[in-house]
C-alpha cells in the first residue's frame, strides 16, 4: 500500500498517519518525492487494512493499493510514462518521442582515443557518449579501467557538448561519476547490489540500470524501486541480454522485455545490443530490432580500432559501421512513429 500525502502536508499530518499505521502493526517508509511525500506501507497484515481509514486523514491525497511486487516503478503507482532528462543543450530525453542513441567505447582507454572518437560521434549527431572508467571485469587480470585518472578526459569530452554516461561500482566510483558525468550506469553485475542502489537513490544524477544477467522483469523493477524509494525518480532501464543455453551469442537479447516493461512500468527502457550479442556482426540488426520493438534508446559500443581495444573489441563497431547504422535506425524509428 502507498499513501500519497498532499503537497505541503505538515510533519504533524504525516506523523498522525504513521502513528496510526504503527498502532495497526504496520511500518511506514517515508519516500521523498519531487512534489510530495509518499509513505510506503509494509509489514503485518497490510492486505487486510481498510484503505478508507486513511483516505479521510488530513493531508492525505490518495491511498493506493499496489498489488504488484514492484511498487514505485509500476503503472499502478504512476500511469503516465516517465521522461528522464539529461539537462543541458541539447537536452536529452529518454521516454519521449525521440529514441536516444548512446555510443562509445567499452572502456575509456586514453585521452587521444576517447577525444577523437567523441569528436567523430558528435559530428555524426550523437549527443550521449558511453565509456567505462571502473570496469567490472570477469577476470582480475583483465584491464580494470583508468579509474580516477580518466575523469579529466570526461571533462574535455563534455566541453564538446557531449553528455557522458559511465559506470559506478561502489561508493568511491559513484562520487567520481557524480562529480564528472551526466548519468550513472549501474551494470548488470551490480543490479542487485542493494546498498549501491540505495546510495544511487540519493543521487541527483539520472541512472541507467542494466538488467542483471539472470534477472527477471520483476527483479529488475524491484531493483529500480530501490533507487526510486530513495527519492531519485530518474531511472532508465537497460536490457543487455541474459544468460541462456544458447552459445551463438554472448548473451540472449530478450526483446520481449520491452513491450512487457511498457505495459507494466512507466520507466523508459533502452537496449544494449553490444553486450547482448558480443559480436559486431549482430549488433546492427539487433539495434534496429530494438527500435522496432519500442525501445526508448540504444547503447552501442564503437571503437576506432576494435582489434586493439582493451575490452570488448569483438562487439565494438567500427566508426564507419556505426555511421552506416545511424540512418537505418532513423528509418526504423520513423516507421514506428518515433524519431532520432
Ligand atoms: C558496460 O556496459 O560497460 C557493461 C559492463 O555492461 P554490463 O554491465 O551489461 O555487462
Ligand atoms: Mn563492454
Amino acid at each position: 500500500m502507498l499513501i500519497v500525502m498532499k503537497q505541503g502536508a505538515s510533519a504533524s499530518e504525516i506523523d498522525a498517519v504513521t502513528n496510526h499505521l504503527r498502532d495497526l502493526g504496520l511500518t511506514a517508509q517515508e519516500i521523498p518525492g519531487q512534489n510530495c511525500t509518499l509513505l510506503g506501507v509494509s509489514g503485518g497484515d497490510v492486505d487486510s487494512v481498510d484503505l478508507n481509514t486513511f483516505r479521510t486523514y488530513s493531508g492525505v491525497q490518495q491511498v493506493l493499493n499496489v498489488t504488484s511486487p514492484f511498487k514505485l516503478s509500476g503503472r499502478e503507482y504512476k500511469r503516465d510514462d516517465t521522461i528522464v532528462s539529461l539537462p543541458g543543450r541539447p537536452a536529452v530525453k529518454f521516454g519521449g518521442r525521440k529514441v536516444v542513441v548512446i555510443a562509445g567505447p567499452c572502456s575509456v582507454e586514453g585521452r587521444g582515443q576517447a577525444l577523437a572518437l567523441a569528436r567523430e560521434l558528435k559530428a555524426a549527431g550523437v549527443n550521449v557518449m558511453r565509456g567505462g572508467l571502473f570496469k567490472p571485469r570477469t577476470s582480475p587480470f583483465s584491464f580494470q579501467g583508468l579509474e580516477d585518472e580518466g575523469f579529466r578526459i570526461l571533462e574535455e569530452i563534455r566541453a564538446l557538448g557531449m553528455k557522458f554516461v559511465t559506470e559506478a561500482v561502489d561508493e568511491h566510483s559513484l562520487e567520481m561519476v557524480e562529480a564528472h558525468a551526466d548519468m550513472i550506469q549501474i551494470g548488470a553485475r551490480n543490479m542487485q547490489n542493494f546498498s549501491l542502489l540505495k546510495r544511487v537513490g540519493k543521487s541527483r544524477l539520472p541512472v541507467m540500470l542494466k538488467r542483471g544477467m539472470s534477472a527477471t522483469l520483476e527483479d529488475l523493477l524491484m531493483a529500480a524501486d530501490y533507487i526510486l524509494s530513495g527519492g531519485n525518480a530518474n531511472v532508465v532501464l537497460c536490457e543487455r541480454g541474459i544468460r541462456t543455453f544458447a552459445r551463438h551469442t554472448r548473451n540472449t537479447l530478450d526483446l520481449s522485455l520491452i513491450p512487457a516493461i511498457k505495459e507494466l512500468s512507466h520507466l523508459p527502457i533502452i537496449v544494449d545490443p553490444s553486450h547482448a550479442t558480443g559480436d559486431r556482426r549482430y549488433v546492427p540488426p539487433m539495434a534496429l530490432a530494438a527500435i522496432a520493438a519500442g525501445a526508448d534508446g540504444v547503447m552501442v559500443e564503437v571503437h576506432s580500432d576494435p582489434n586493439c581495444a582493451l575490452s570488448d573489441g569483438a562487439q565494438s563497431l567500427y566508426p564507419a559501421q556505426f555511421r552506416e547504422l545511424l540512418p537505418q535506425m532513423r528509418a526504423v524509428a520513423q516507421a514506428v512513429g518515433r524519431e532520432i
